[in-house]
């Protein structure tokens, strides 16, 4: 088993007041085999903690840990991080121009592993992967993310989960602007990356829709930079029912 944990995370960034104070003390600790979902109202800090898990260079760690198996992760690169075994959608370009699908899954596996991937196997194991997903075999010889639909984005950095077998995912949004079969494709991958490699994942969400398909053991709600409460799956279907407001009023 691996752990993820997050000490008395603060983050700022740099504005032209000067620095600006977003996470205030995060504290969040997540084992392999485990789904925890962070909840939170739209600015509450969700997409700066995953920035700052994935290295983005804006975002100043003022204080506090993140510690994979005890191991620092804020002094990794990001390509540290990938190897040590976070997956991190916004490391991933958005689009490669002139680097198709199947050279950049490639040389990603192999830059992962320290060790390039048994061809037979691999070709295949992509295929499969890709099959599961509903996409398109064409897609293989196209230039990454090159004018791809945003659903179509989402179903390729799924792809990359099952092949890249992280330790642990930190999925953002990933639901937002997914029509209910996309939805349900990209959980049911989640889902199989999780039982196979017994990953952990942090699922980011402003709404309740996608907790019907990836149910999480842990939920967190996150407001004004930090987590405000934690609880099991019950807590997500109260948030669906009352929302963020109870813990608005008392930030
Ligand atoms: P969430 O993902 O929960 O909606 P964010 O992490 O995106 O929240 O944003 C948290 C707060 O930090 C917001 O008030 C947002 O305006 C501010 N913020 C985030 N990134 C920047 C930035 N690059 N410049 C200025 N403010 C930012
Ligand atoms: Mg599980
Ligand atoms: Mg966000």
């Amino acid at each position: 088993m691996s752990t993820l944990e997050i000490k008395d995370l603060k983050v700022g960034i740099e504005t032209e007041q000067g620095l600006k104070e977003i996470l205030k003390g995060v504290n969040l600790t997540i084992n392999t085999g485990e789904t925890h979902a962070i909840m939170g109202p739209n600015g509450s800090g969700k997409s700066t903690l995953a920035a700052t898990i994935a290295g983005h260079p804006r975002y100043i760690v003022t204080e506090g840990q993140i510690l994979l198996d005890g191991k620092n992760v804020l002094e990794m690169s990001v390509d540290e991080r990938a190897k040590a075994g976070l997956f991190l959608a916004m490391q991933y370009p958005v689009e490669i121009p002139g680097v198709t699908m199947t050279n950049f899954l490639r040389t990603a596996k192999t830059a992962i592993d320290g060790e390039a991937p048994s061809l037979r196997t691999w070709t295949k194991t992509v295929k499969g992967a890709m099959e599961e997903l509903r996409i398109d075999p064409d897609f293989a010889a196209r230039n990454v993310n090159e004018g791809f639909s945003g659903g179509e984005k989402k179903r390729v950095e799924i792809l990359q989960l099952e092949l890249f077998k992280p330790k642990f995912a930190v999925l953002d949004e990933t639901d937002s602007g997914l029509d209910v079969d996309a939805l349900k494709i990209v959980s049911e991958g989640v889902n199989r990356a999780q039982e196979q490699n017994e990953m952990g994942t942090l699922l980011i969400t402003h709404y309740t829709r996608i907790l019907r398909y990836i149910k999480p053991d842990f939920v967190h709600v996150f407001v004004d930079g930090h987590v405000a409460e934690q609880g099991g799956p019950e807590l997500a279907d109260r948030l669906e029912e009352e929302g963020y407001d109870r813990y608005l009023a008392k930030a």
